[in-house]
């Protein structure tokens, strides 16, 4: 009898010990990173911010966009989910519109901006309503970070928000597995993140026209991409460069003027900043200060 308990008491030390963390029975954890010119239903720029008459309605349409995302990401595997509020403020989702059980980043002064949260914790990343990229002639509400930068080139390579994410991401071995937003948005960002499954919630007609895309047949579609995609999301080896280096070009010189003073910051042109940093986390800090954080008035 002694022996048998001795031998009952080994196994349950044996299955307590074996026994896989809780998140990760099956579960996997998604990060949603959410801005707001790609939201569908979003056509007008006086929708953006809070001083707009249409505000309420508008931060309704980004947590319908970003519901939609979390059900297919839950449907597909995703037990543990972060978003990150990715738009101007920062402070348009409010957690009580958004699915149960998932944690919220708000506020806009953080200083891994779109991407703040993420790390190499995560499954798979979901890029909701993102936009086109600074000096596309046909994209909707088209710019990089904010209205003062007329591009970003990183290694070389002229990126828009969801591209530099992409990169922040895979730093991480963190695959992106769906973008939404307008279809010059996601046909750019898939360039970069090249597995992603995308889905076009409106079309461009110009910088400023769209034709809009019916809710339910939209919601449905982010929900059935972001269900396949989580499904079969499996991190990656992190993807990282030796050395990035940067260049922010902005559309006029004040800023340049300011920021060629700060150590390591180089002005290859009158209206651009260069800089390399070791890491794709620390470029996009940079990036984020130099855009932001300058106040050149
Ligand atoms: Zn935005």
């Amino acid at each position: 009898m002694r022996r048998v308990l001795i031998a009952f008491v080994g196994f349950v030390i044996t299955a307590i010990v074996a026994a896989p963390r809780v998140e990760s029975q099956g579960g996997k954890k998604v990060f949603i990173s959410v801005d707001m010119e790609g939201i569908s239903g979003i056509s007008g720029s006086d929708q953006l911010s809070a001083a707009g008459a249409e505000y309420g309605r508008s931060r309704k349409m980004m947590a319908d966009d970003t519901n939609a995302a979390i059900r297919g990401a839950r449907s597909g595997g995703a037990s543990e989910i972060v978003v990150n509020d990715s738009h101007g403020s920062m402070r348009n989702l409010r957690l009580e519109d958004l699915d149960r059980g998932v944690r919220l980043i708000s506020h806009s002064f953080k200083r891994s901006g779109m991407m703040e949260g993420l790390d190499e914790s995560f499954d798979a990343a979901i890029f909701v309503g993102y936009h086109a990229q600074a000096g596309t002639a046909n994209g909707l509400f088209a710019h990089t970070g904010s209205g003062v930068v007329a591009d970003v080139r990183v290694n070389g390579r002229s990126l828009g928000e969801g591209g530099l994410n992409t990169l922040v991401a895979a730093w991480y071995g963190v695959p992106v597995v769906l973008v939404t937003g307008d279809n010059v948005a996601v046909a750019q960002v898939a360039t970069v993140a090249t597995d992603a499954k995308t889905v076009i919630v409106k079309r461009a007609i110009n910088q400023r026209a769209v034709e809009l895309r019916p809710f339910d047949v939209v919601h449905k579609e982010i929900e059935s991409a972001a269900r396949e995609g989580v499904a079969r999301a499996a991190r990656m080896p992190a993807k990282r460069e030796p050395a990035y280096k940067v260049e922010v070009q902005f559309q006029d010189t004040f800023i340049p003027e300011v920021a060629e003073s700060l150590p390591g910051m180089l002005r290859p042109a009158a209206d651009t900043i260069g800089f390399s940093a070791d890491s794709m986390p620390r470029a996009y800090t940079l990036i984020r200060l130099l855009y932001r954080y300058i106040n050149p008035d």
